[in-house]
């Protein structure tokens, strides 16, 4: 019956809450069995609905101390000042000196000219704005979604 029957197994399938928080991926092997054992529900091709509230670990969870390659990926390599791609590097929004830590809310990626220009200055001081206002992802899971570059999905990202 090749060309006639046409279901679309993808290979990865999200999971979400029964919040509608996404908190896993899954193959849809796994996901017909829940679907069978009446545990979640089909939202859409790529994704199913846990029928149950499952709290997540805590390993799940985004901690508060960011690596580098964290915030890069979070602010997708773009300076968060004017947009730039080019000699990236780190800023504090608050500058160290002033007592500006090392949060999700207070790095953002920056290119060598407008982290120049920015200095030890508050942000205020420079005439110079965040495009978007950096924040701590909830949980890791928020990464890929936006990664995955995939509208169905995407609908599931909470701010
Ligand atoms: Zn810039």
């Amino acid at each position: 019956m090749e060309g006639t029957l046409k279901i679309k197994f993808y290979e990865t399938i999200l999971v979400l809450n029964s919040s509608y928080e996404p908190i896993n991926f899954t193959n849809w092997k796994r996901a017909v069995v829940l679907l069978l054992k009446n545990k979640a529900q089909v939202l859409s091709e790529r994704v199913i609905r846990l029928l149950n509230y499952v709290k997540l670990p805590v390993s799940k969870l985004v901690s508060n101390k960011p690596s580098r390659s964290s915030i890069y990926k979070r602010d997708e390599n773009k300076c968060q000042y004017c947009g730039s791609t080019k000699s990236l590097t780190i800023d504090h929004v608050i500058p160290k000196s002033k007592g500006g830590g090392d949060t999700w809310e207070n790095l953002v990626v920056a290119c060598c000219s407008c982290n120049t220009k920015k200095g030890d200055k508050l942000l205020e001081h420079t005439g110079m704005k965040l495009r978007t206002q950096p924040k701590r992802p909830q949980n890791s899971m928020e990464f890929n979604l936006v990664k995955s570059n995939i509208k169905e999905w995407q609908e599931y990202i909470y701010e």
